[in-house]
């Protein structure tokens, strides 16, 4: 079969392949270097300390530099449209990671800490791909109603225009290892933000086809 028979016949939808087309254009999921690194419960980032290499700033937070441009620009679009999107969190570093984490487990406790922040090495802020994003005004920051404020909808409806996806979406805890968290945008690139949007898949995990990660292992 050639590649345009291949194509037509994959956009005929006469085949359903368990994973689409994109994904199974070969991206590194694995690498904490890589823009598709997937990192969950069950994934921590190799080295755990990684550090990626040209964070730039963004209004206070940093972020990669392909993610920050990505990000300006969705602001950008945000503010033409008359929504003002703020970065609320953006890159975080192994240990300021373990501060969070340990001060939540002195506080509450180890199994509740896991519910409140990610173990250092296991958080996506650590790639420098994922960025909270709030309302200028401040309206329902970082909480699940964040998704029917102004930039909750605008990131909803226009993320993946540039390469952003919700990677928390609602009901999908027994597989991210998460809750909602309509604020909490991560870039994957354009093409699978747009794959993801269109065929509904709505997980990296999915996506990818890994394993669930509900809770760390040990
Ligand atoms: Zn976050």
């Amino acid at each position: 079969m050639t590649g345009a028979v291949a194509g037509l016949v994959l956009s005929l939808g006469m085949i359903a392949p368990s994973v689409t087309a994109v994904a199974a254009a070969g991206y590194d999921f694995n690498s904490a270097a890589s823009l598709q690194v997937v990192v969950n419960k069950h994934r921590q980032l190799s080295p755990a300390a990684y550090v990626p290499g040209q964070l730039v700033r963004v209004q206070g937070e940093r972020l990669r530099a392909q993610a920050a441009d990505a990000y300006k620009q969705f602001a950008k679009a945000a503010k033409v449209a008359g929504v003002n999107v703020m970065p609320i969190s953006g890159y975080r570093s192994f240990s300021e990671q373990a501060s969070l984490y340990d001060s939540y487990v002195r506080q509450y406790g180890q199994a509740t800490a896991d519910t409140l922040a990610a173990r250092p090495g296991y958080s996506e802020h650590q790639t420098g791909l994922a960025m909270d994003i709030g309302n200028a005004s401040g309206i329902c920051a970082l909480q699940a109603c964040f998704a029917n404020t102004p930039a909750g909808q605008w990131a909803a409806a226009h993320g993946w225009e540039y390469g952003f996806i919700i990677r928390y979406p609602a009901g999908a805890q027994a597989t991210t290892g998460y809750t909602y968290e309509p604020w909490h945008l991560r870039y994957v690139g354009r093409p699978i933000a747009e794959d993801m949007k269109s065929t509904g898949i709505t997980t990296l995990e999915k996506y990818f086809g890994l394993e669930a990660a509900p809770d760390y292992l040990q």
